[in-house]
């Protein structure tokens, strides 16, 4: 599958990771929208939240388990954001499920 984000978490493109296990991957975003940018995979190719089942969400409440952990070593007690765009309207570019993790600065109260 012709699948960026499964090619870097089988690691056949390479990224500058953060944390890894069995089932998940995070790395520094190519084009960093905070001085903390993060992007959380599954390593399942699920394409988008709405293609999340009750089969695969183990996926996603691991993902959300590890974000915590990952956000304290990364320094950011001060707060974070989690953003997940979900489709055309929200401005989806890659079609792999992926949470950004967006910290380091004030953001305020805005969505973005
Ligand atoms: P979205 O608009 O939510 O689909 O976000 C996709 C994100 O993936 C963008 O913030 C891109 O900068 C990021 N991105 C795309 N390709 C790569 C890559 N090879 N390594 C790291 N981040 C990437
Ligand atoms: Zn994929």
């Amino acid at each position: 599958m012709d699948c960026i984000f499964c090619k870097i978490a089988n690691g056949e493109i390479p990224s500058k990771k953060v944390y890894e296990d069995d089932k998940c991957l995070a790395f520094y975003d190519l084009n960093p929208q905070a001085p903390v940018h993060v992007l959380f995979v599954p390593k399942s190719h699920i394409a988008s939240v709405n293609e999340i089942t009750e089969e695969n969400s183990d996926y996603v409440s691991h993902i959300f388990t590890v974000i915590p952990k990952v956000a304290k070593e990364l320094g950011l007690e001060n707060g974070y954001r989690i953003i997940n765009n979900c489709g055309a309207d929200a401005g989806q570019t890659v079609m792999h499920l992926h949470f950004h993790l967006l910290g380091g600065k004030e953001m305020g109260e805005k969505i973005i």
